[in-house]
């Protein structure tokens, strides 16, 4: 039976975490600027755009796909219980275009994701036919999401930025980063704090929705107040939907290693992060939801709706920053080993417990290792 299945279509290497179920359609390959020393991604790869006739061809595979788990649903007697026979495939399917789409369809079908980096650099004409094609072709798909840099969308019009919401562009994440002219320098992220406030608030004015990713710990030790500051400043401007939080995670392919290994860029603790942190929420004025999805955080609390959560996120903070030097240390190690996952799982005495254990284990026992081997912990998240 699977020896039929043997379509497959063409995947990018990422998406974000909010887009896990979604049915991942490349659009273009790698990314247009690929300078970023925080970013290991498409190093090495070249940036392509790819023909509108080149995705249509991939979009109909994956209906063909989509019809035939379907019909493997049928036959295996699942009848219309097309999210069972999903997650009963999916372990089982013949390659990552099947399971894209057993995915997809097990979460409903609703959601698409366009990939690769900048989205946006495809003429808008083509870029509109694509996405008109992908919901004729899928008429369940209500959402289509993509990545775009602010750069490009600094550059497209709101006309132009309009005419892809009308066609179905629902959502763009935007790699803001930092809203510190010097840090973007240092990191070649190939865009300054007026970019970003353009290209972000175009997409804010043509009705898409915004998300715009930072990362905590970017300025490192030399620039962290400037960072939180400025960061804060220019999503303020921006009034971003969302504000999505990642921290500084360095490994050996990027090139800001060897910034680290050269001591031209200091890691901060996560002590100074949350300090990072707090003085960044602090200084923003917008109406945004603030949220921490990703694992490499270590408050995934500090979440809300700007500005009447600002208080209760600012607390989460404190609160960690009053504990003791052994209790944050206990705490940091247990996130990082995945057993704690908020606060108060430190009242958890058995997970405390597994923590102790662990520290013991791997002989952390307050020698002021503990931050060296945390960030060679939080390397196998990204
Ligand atoms: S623009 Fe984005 S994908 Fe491209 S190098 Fe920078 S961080 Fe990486």
């Amino acid at each position: 039976m699977m020896g039929a299945l043997t379509e497959r279509y063409e995947l990018g290497p990422i998406r974000p975490p909010s887009e896990a179920n979604s049915l991942l359609i490349r659009v273009t390959r790698n990314c247009s600027w690929n300078r970023c020393r925080f970013c290991h991604v498409y190093k090495g790869e070249k940036f392509q755009l790819r023909s509108v006739e080149e995705i249509k061809q991939d979009i109909r595979t994956a209906r063909v796909i989509q019809d035939k788990i379907k019909e493997l649903a049928r036959k295996s007697g699942y009848g219309g219980n097309l999210r069972e026979a999903a997650a009963m495939l999916c372990g089982n399917l013949p390659n990552d275009a099947y399971r894209n789409v057993a995915l997809w369809l097990y979460a409903g079908g609703k959601s698409a994701f366009l990939q690769d980096a900048n989205t946006l650099i495809m003429k808008t004409g083509e870029l509109v036919e694509v996405i008109k094609f992908l919901k004729e072709t899928f008429p369940s798909i209500s959402r289509i999401t993509s990545y775009a840099r602010s750069k490009t969308a600094a550059k497209k019009s709101v006309a132009e930025l309009v005419e892809l919401r009308e066609a179905g562009l629902s959502r763009l994440h935007i790699g803001l980063e930092s809203g510190y002219d010097p840090v973007l320098q240092f990191m070649d992220k190939g865009v300054t704090a007026a970019d970003h406030i353009t290209g972000g608030s175009n997409v804010v004015e043509s009705g898409i929705s915004l998300s715009e990713y930072v990362i905590l710990g970017m300025g490192g030790r030399g620039m962290w107040r400037e960072h939180a500051i400025a960061t804060a400043r220019v999503l303020s401007e921006i009034n971003p939907d969302f504000i999505r939080v990642r921290t500084m995670t360095i490994n050996q392919r990027m090139p800001l290693h060897n910034d680290v290994e050269s001591g031209k860029f200091i890691r901060q603790t996560d002590e100074e992060i949350a300090a990072e942190e707090k003085l960044m929420i602090e200084n923003l004025e917008c109406h945004s939801y603030f949220v921490s999805d990703h694992i490499i955080n270590l408050l995934s609390e500090v979440e809300g709706k700007l500005p009447e959560d600002k208080e209760k996120m600012l607390a989460v903070i404190s609160r960690f920053q009053a504990l003791s030097p052994e209790e944050r240390d206990n705490f940091k190690v247990g996130r990082r080993f995945g057993i704690y996952s908020r606060l108060d799982d430190l009242n958890d005495a058995s997970r405390r417990d597994e923590v102790n254990r662990v520290m013991e284990r791997v002989g952390l026992n307050g020698d002021g290792n503990i931050d060296e081997m945390l960030y060679s912990l939080m390397e196998r998240y990204v």
